[in-house]
C-alpha cells in the first residue's frame, strides 16, 4: 500500500486566501485591519526563519504586522513592559512571543502577561482551561492545523483510536483534548511510555510530536492508519526531516503528512485565523 499524502501546502493556502478575504471584510466593514506583533528575543536561527514566515504571511493576508527582533539579554522586566504596551495597542489584535526563549526569562510569567483575548498562539492557562472545558477562545496553532487536516481527509474520528506521541503544552496536550472532543478514545505517550509501539500499532489515527528524527518507523504503524507527523528537525544531511521515518511508514498508512509541507505550513494558517478571529471579535465587543 502506498499512501495518500495529506498535503499542508495546498490546504494552508486556501485556508490563507480565505482569510485574506475574511481581513479585506473586516476593513471594508469597520476601518480595522487585523494586527499581529510577533517578539523575538535572541537571534536563534530556526526562530528567526518561523518569525519571518509568519510575518510574510500576515503581509499577503493584507494583515497589519509588526515584528520586533530584542536583544538576548533583555530583561524579563523590559520584556512584560512590552507585552503590556501590545496589550493596550488597539492596532493589535494577536500577540506572540516566540519560543524557546533565552533562559533567564519564564515562559510562564512571559506568557501570562499576555491578555487572554490577544494570545493567539493559545497558551495562556485561561485559554488551555477553555480548551479543556470545551469552549475554546483560541486553539493553538498546530492542533488546530491537525484538525484541519484530519477534517479535509474526512477522517472519522468518533469512535477512532487517537495516538499521540509526544506530550508538550503546545502540541501534544492540546492535540489529544481536541481529538477527545472530537469523538475519539485519545492515549497520550510520553518518553516513559512502556513499549510505545504496542500503542502506536493500535492507533488508527496516529500524531507524532516528540522532536526525535525518525522515531516512528513503518513496523509501529497499523496498516491503512493516518499518520501525522509534527515533527520539524533539521537531518544530519541538512535536510528537514519529521518524527516518523516517511519511507518505511508511507508503505503502511493508509494517509500521512510530508516533512516539509505538512503540518508547518498549516500552523501558520491558523495563526492567521487565530488572528482574524481576534480582530473580528474586537469589534464585536
Ligand atoms: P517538546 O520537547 O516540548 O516535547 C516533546 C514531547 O515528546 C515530550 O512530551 C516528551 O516526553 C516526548 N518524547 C520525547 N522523546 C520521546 C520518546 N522517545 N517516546 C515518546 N515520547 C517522547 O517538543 P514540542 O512539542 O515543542 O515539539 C515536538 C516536535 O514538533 C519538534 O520537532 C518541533 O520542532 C515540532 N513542532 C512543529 C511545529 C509545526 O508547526 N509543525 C510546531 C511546534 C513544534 P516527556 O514529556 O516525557 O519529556
Amino acid at each position: 500500500m502506498t499512501a495518500r499524502i495529506i498535503n499542508g501546502t495546498e490546504l494552508a493556502r486556501s485556508l490563507r486566501a480565505q482569510a485574506a478575504e475574511r481581513a479585506a471584510r473586516l476593513v471594508e466593514r469597520h476601518g480595522v485591519k487585523p494586527g499581529l506583533a510577533v517578539l523575538l528575543v535572541g537571534a536563534d536561527p530556526a526562530s528567526q526563519v518561523y518569525v519571518r514566515n509568519k510575518v510574510k504571511a500576515c503581509e499577503e493576508a493584507g494583515f497589519h504586522s509588526v515584528m520586533e527582533t530584542l536583544p538576548p539579554d533583555l530583561s524579563e522586566a523590559d520584556l512584560l513592559a512590552r507585552i503590556d504596551a501590545l496589550n493596550h495597542d488597539p492596532a493589535i489584535h494577536g500577540i506572540l512571543v516566540q519560543l524557546p526563549l533565552p533562559g533567564h526569562l519564564s515562559s510562564h510569567t512571559v506568557i501570562e502577561a499576555i491578555a487572554p483575548e490577544k494570545d493567539v498562539d493559545g497558551f495562556h492557562v485561561a485559554n488551555a482551561g477553555q480548551l479543556m472545558t470545551g469552549k475554546p477562545q483560541f486553539i493553538p496553532c498546530t492542533p488546530y492545523g491537525v484538525m484541519k487536516m484530519l477534517e479535509s481527509v474526512e477522517v472519522p474520528l468518533r469512535g477512532a483510536e487517537a495516538v499521540v506521541v509526544g506530550a508538550s503544552n503546545i502540541v501534544g496536550k492540546p492535540m489529544a483534548m481536541l481529538l477527545l472532543q472530537a469523538g475519539a478514545t485519545v492515549t497520550l505517550c510520553n518518553s516513559k511510555t512502556r513499549d510505545l509501539a504496542a500503542h502506536t500499532r493500535r492507533a488508527d489515527v496516529l500524531v507524532v510530536a516528540t522532536g526525535r528524527p525518525g522515531m516512528i518507523t513503518g513496523d509501529m504503524v497499523k496498516p491503512g492508519a493516518v499518520v501525522i507527523d509534527v515533527g520539524i528537525n533539521r537531518g544530519a544531511d541538512g535536510k528537514l526531516c519529521g518524527d516518523v521515518d516517511y519511507a518505511s511508514a508511507q508503505a503502511v498508512a493508509g494517509a500521512i503528512t510530508p516533512v516539509p509541507g505538512g503540518v508547518g505550513p498549516m500552523t501558520i494558517a491558523m495563526l492567521l485565523i487565530n488572528t482574524l478571529e481576534a480582530a473580528e471579535r474586537s469589534q464585536a465587543a
